[in-house]
């Protein structure tokens, strides 16, 4: 894939079609907050692939037995740089784990590979942006920044 200029918009638009299936399947509420006309540039298969790791993350912890589980998208634009944000109200990711959720082979999971995380930072910071992540009771949200164009 080539770098190119990408619509933020049209490129969630497709991945949320996409995790559509498996979104009802594990009746998961989405809610999305974008702000019109996004743009940046970058790799957008790799994008994709950060954008779904997150929010199969997301699907992953809320598909066990948290009541009325929800996603919710926001993405705007500040200055030049793209702020994109996926939160879940599942729960609290211990803090000793949030500082080693981004190593390689750090999960939680029987089958993880601990991996999803890891590859996603490499991405993002390929692309000059940041990929950081807060957690609590109510909420545990992934910030992603990309630089914009505009
Ligand atoms: P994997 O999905 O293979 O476990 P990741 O690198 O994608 O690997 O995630 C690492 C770990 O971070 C997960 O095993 C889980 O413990 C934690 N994690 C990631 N996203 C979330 C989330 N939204 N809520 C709670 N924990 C999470
Ligand atoms: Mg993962």
């Amino acid at each position: 894939t080539e770098w190119s200029e990408i619509s933020l918009n049209l490129l969630i638009e497709e991945i949320m079609s996409f995790l559509f299936p498996r979104i009802l399947e594990v009746n998961v509420k989405v809610e999305e907050h974008l702000q019109a006309n996004l743009q940046f540039k970058g790799y957008k298969e790799e994008i994709r692939q950060v954008i779904i790791n997150i929010v199969f993350n997301a699907i992953d912890v809320l598909s066990g037995n948290s009541s009325d589980p929800i996603i919710i998208i926001r993405a705007y634009e500040h200055h030049d740089s793209i702020t994109l944000s996926i939160a879940n109200n599942g729960p609290k990711i211990p803090s000793e784990l949030q500082n080693t959720i981004f190593d390689p082979f750090v999960t939680t999971k029987k089958t993880g590979t601990g991996l999803g995380l890891y590859v996603c930072k490499e991405i993002i910071e390929k692309h000059s942006g940041t990929l950081t992540c807060e957690s609590n009771e109510d909420w545990t949200i992934f910030h992603i920044t990309l630089p914009s164009i505009k």
